[in-house]
């Protein structure tokens, strides 16, 4: 078998291994998701409705959570994790891909491909079912790389992953278009899938601009199957998300801010001497006056002024919260984390994995290293992808396929030799010539003959490589080596 058909074969393995496993939720394409932890408040609520002071919420507009990961239904976001958090689902392989989903999922999905393709929008699935294990191994090492505030920014914590559930597929198009990246919304796969999934049961669980909400910035290839009822029902709902839809939207009006320290009532409301309806009402505030927010805010409850009595509100009955300045400092600050530097250590590939241009799927190949290969992080970082030198040549990897294998601190034993410069050898599968250039009209140097280890000097050339071969240097066709 002529050699560089099987160099292309396994390219090719290697290309599609980059891209299924290029969408494990990656620091690359995670970069600028929001920072997520924000307060749980239901929002279905109605001023109208609301009796004075009562500080439970109706949440009668919106469907109940179904936690129970068995249900095609289950509710999982940052705020609500797996219960149990390792939860393992049926999985079904989806022909063609190696990727995993649940049954329900596979069947719906395949329906959906022919559907699409009916159209002429060929449907790649480049993500499915990850593990509690998978998300905990992705998570521990951003954290070692990054720190722990960093990592949660970028990726799910283990648990809380909708990938976990085996019911979230993140899809793309056959030719790879803006994979993974917010232009995918404008491909046709993109499109197709924002007007069709929900008529196969999945939904787009992070639409754009809810960020606050959703906890994930927007993610256009992202799809979660929940059955075609509760999809078309969602979609029909003109919900803005899922977590909408259950009344578990974080409301963001009534998000402190510094300022002027007021806020105003939206109901008849009562104010008490402690946070909870159990604590004795002081006196009820009309609904539309206007209070003075001390400062105090406790599990979505406030202390505020009002006719110069002092005490404690909730929150569901306020709207244009403003707080004191002399609130908290909390300003939370969207400074990027300095990432770790990395300089000078060794990292070993856990994929064949594409070395590219720049960080980003949308740089050009450099060349596509091995898994199991060890590479050397030069110490910069963008956005989850490292710098990195291999065969000679630096360029950029998405650290989602990286593991440490050693840090350039240890200190190795003096007893142990000076590492000798890694040599890259060769074998020669055929009498080979070794010209003195990359193409056959140079001058033959000599003939190695077959099966002789070659020593490759410098990176490969339009197939070429420079070799040295008995102590003779010159160039010999990459046809013939392994
Ligand atoms: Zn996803």
């Amino acid at each position: 078998m002529p050699k560089y058909s099987r160099t292309k074969l396994l390219m090719a393995l290697s290309l599609s291994t980059v891209l299924t496993l290029g969408v494990l939720p990656g620091p690359a394409m995670a970069s600028g998701q929001a920072s997520a932890t924000q307060t749980v408040t239901s929002v279905a609520a109605t001023q109208n409705l609301a009796p004075a002071g009562s500080p439970s919420v109706s949440v009668s507009a919106a469907r109940k959570l179904d936690r129970n990961p068995n249900h095609l239904d289950v509710f999982v976001n940052k705020n609500y994790p797996l219960k149990p958090a390792k939860y393992k689902p049926k999985t079904s392989t989806v022909s063609g891909t190696g990727i995993k989903l649940r049954p329900e999922a596979t069947k719906a999905y395949n329906k959906m491909v022919k559907a699409a393709k009916k159209s002429g929008v060929r449907i790649k699935l480049i993500s499915g079912y990850r593990s509690y294990d998978r998300q905990a191994q992705l998570f521990n090492q951003y954290t070692r790389w990054y720190g722990k505030k960093y990592a949660e920014r970028i990726s799910a914590k283990p648990g809380t992953s909708e990938h976990q559930t085996g019911l979230a597929a993140d899809v793309g198009n056959n030719n790879g278009a803006c994979a993974l990246q917010s232009c995918f919304e404008n491909t046709p796969v993109g499109k197709w899938m924002k007007k069709n999934a929900h008529k196969h049961g999945f939904i787009l669980r992070y639409p754009k601009g809810q960020e606050s909400v959703t906890g994930y910035a927007y993610e256009p290839w992202h799809f979660r199957y929940v059955g075609t009822a509760l999809a078309k029902s969602y979609t029909n709902s003109g919900a803005k998300t899922f977590e909408h839809y259950h009344g578990v939207a974080s409301t963001k009006k009534n998000a402190p801010k510094s300022g002027k320290g007021t806020a105003k009532t939206t109901a008849n409301l009562n104010m008490r001497t402690g946070v909870g309806s159990s604590n004795r009402v002081i006196l009820t505030i009309p609904r539309g006056k206007t209070v003075k927010l001390t400062g105090s805010k406790k599990s979505g409850w406030y202390q505020v002024s009002y006719k110069s009595k002092t005490g404690w509100v909730s929150g569901t009955y306020l709207s244009n919260v403003s707080m004191p300045k002399t609130s908290k400092p909390k300003t939370e600050t969207k400074k990027k984390p300095t990432p770790q530097k990395n300089t000078g250590s060794t990292k070993k590939t856990t994929a064949n994995l594409n070395m590219r241009s720049g960080a980003g799927t949308n740089n050009r190949v450099i060349l596509t290293i091995p898994k199991g290969k060890s590479v050397k992080a030069t110490g910069k970082s963008k956005s989850g992808w490292l710098q990195v030198t291999y065969k000679s040549k630096t360029g950029w990897v998405s650290g989602t396929y990286l593991t440490n294998t050693s840090t350039p601190k240890k200190s190795k034993p003096k007893t142990e030799s000076t590492p000798k410069k890694k040599v890259q050898t060769k074998y020669t599968t055929a009498n080979l010539n070794m010209r003195a250039g990359n193409s056959t009209n140079k001058k033959i140097i000599l003939t190695i003959p077959k099966g002789k280890k070659v020593e490759i000097t410098g990176s490969k050339k339009s197939g070429w490589y420079p070799v040295k071969y008995k102590s003779k240097k010159g160039w010999v066709s990459g046809t013939y080596l392994r």
